[in-house]
C-alpha cells in the first residue's frame, strides 16, 4: 500500500498522534492552517468521501464524533471548523479520506 495516510496510521511514517482507537487515527497536520489543525482518518483505506459506501455509514458517524471529541479536548469552546475536501475540485490532495479539525482563530466564510 503506497498511501501516505495508511503509512501514518500504521506508524510506518511518523506523526504526532492526538487520538486513536480501533477504527480511527488522528494526528497533527504537518502544515497547519490554524493554531489547532488536526487530521482524523479511518484506519481502513477509503479514497475519499465520494468513495464511502453504505457499509461505511457507522464509521462516518464515528469520524464526526471523534472530530468533536478532539475539539473538546483541545478546548475549542469558542468554536471550530470540520472540513472534508473530496476530489480534485474539492481541494483534496491526499487520497485517503480525512477530516480537518481546525480552530484557535476566527474562521472566514466562504473558504476559497
Ligand atoms: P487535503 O488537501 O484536504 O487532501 O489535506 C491534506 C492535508 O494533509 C494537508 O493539510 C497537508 O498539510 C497534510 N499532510 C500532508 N502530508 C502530511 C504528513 N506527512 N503529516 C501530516 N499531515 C500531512
Ligand atoms: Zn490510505
Amino acid at each position: 500500500m503506497s498511501c501516505l495516510f495508511c503509512k501514518i496510521a500504521s506508524g510506518e511514517i511518523p506523526s504526532t498522534a492526538v487520538y486513536q482507537d480501533d477504527l480511527v487515527y488522528a494526528f497533527a497536520d504537518i502544515n497547519p492552517k490554524s493554531p489547532v489543525h488536526i487530521l482524523v482518518i479511518p484506519r481502513e483505506h477509503i479514497g475519499s468521501l465520494a468513495e464511502a459506501v453504505d457499509e461505511h455509514r457507522p464509521l462516518l458517524g464515528h469520524l464526526m464524533w471523534v472530530a468533536a471529541e478532539i475539539a473538546r479536548r483541545k478546548g475549542l469552546a469558542k468554536g471550530y471548523r470540520v472540513v472534508v475536501n473530496s476530489g480534485d475540485e474539492g481541494g483534496q490532495t491526499v487520497d485517503h479520506l480525512h477530516l480537518h479539525v481546525m480552530g484557535g482563530r476566527q474562521m472566514t466564510w466562504p473558504p476559497g
